[in-house]
């Protein structure tokens, strides 16, 4: 088991690729907390693996509020006595040309997917430098290092989170905290699932594997950036894209 004793946090853990970076987690022996703004699917994902005998907890956590992110922290530590691992994987998406985009939909992709990962990364890092170690996983996007039609705040975000994620990792490398971001390619979970018919066919088609993700299979790139097996990686952005980006 790659994680045996180990204590993570995932952000948007309730559905998604979250959920099952959770799974797996458990399943490596970790001791996971599904962290999230839907309570009830968020706990139902805990109670799930709960009933399968992982140590698991749900905790409600709004990325965007600070207060709310400081407790999320808090809560793991007393629960499980450390954070290892943070997994900030929480955001939104958008398709909207700027010139209808509305500020407060701009501000709020910023603010979870940005902003955001700003908070969780800044008090997984203050415990982390208590202890003296620490991983740190963001799910950026490959959106976050090319240019998309029309899909405006989303990609603004996403390139933050990928310079932001290159800085800590620089920043940390020496004091045993390692700071890494996943970048997948198009991957069929709800965030894409209201998309027409031939949207859907046209992502497809520029994904050279021919196919959308799975959210397992970046759930497996997270593993990898997370556990032991990647102990020289800092301050990378791994493309997980079926080949868009290549
Ligand atoms: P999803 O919609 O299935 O899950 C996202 C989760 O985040 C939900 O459980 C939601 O409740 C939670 N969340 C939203 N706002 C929150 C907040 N303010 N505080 C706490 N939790 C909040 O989406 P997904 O596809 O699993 O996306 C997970 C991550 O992967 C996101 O950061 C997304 O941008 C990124 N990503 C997804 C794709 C894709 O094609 N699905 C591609 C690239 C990157």
């Amino acid at each position: 088991m790659k994680l045996l004793g180990r204590v993570a946090i995932v952000t948007g853990g309730a559905k998604g690729i979250g959920k099952c970076v959770c799974q797996l987690f458990a399943e490596e022996g970790a001791a996971v907390v599904v962290a999230d703004l839907d309570v009830e699917t968020g706990q139902m994902a805990a109670d799930e693996l709960a009933a399968n005998g992982h140590k698991a907890a749900f905790v409600k956590v709004d990325v965007t509020k600070e207060e709310s992110v400081k407790g999320l922290v808090k809560a793991a530590v007393d629960t499980f006595g450390k954070l290892d691992i943070m997994i900030a994987n929480a955001g939104i998406a958008e398709t909207i040309p700027i010139h209808n985009l509305s500020l407060e939909t701009w501000n709020r992709t910023i603010d979870v997917n940005l902003t955001g990962v700003f908070l969780t990364n800044k008090y997984a890092i203050e415990q982390m430098l208590f202890q003296g170690y620490g991983v740190i996983v963001n799910t950026a996007s490959m959106l976050g290092h090319i240019g998309r039609n029309e899909v405006t705040s989303y990609t603004a975000s996403k390139g933050g989170v990928a310079n932001l994620t290159r800085t800590l990792g620089v920043t940390y490398a020496s004091k045993g905290i390692r700071v890494n971001a996943v970048c997948p390619g198009y991957i069929d979970t709800d965030l894409i699932r209201n998309k027409s018919p031939e949207a859907k066919e046209e992502l497809i088609r520029l994904h050279p594997i021919g196919r959308l993700g799975q959210p397992e299979e970046i759930a497996k790139a997270i593993l990898f950036l997370a556990s032991d097996d990647s102990s020289f990686v800092c301050g990378a952005n791994l493309m997980v894209d079926g080949g868009f980006t290549a």
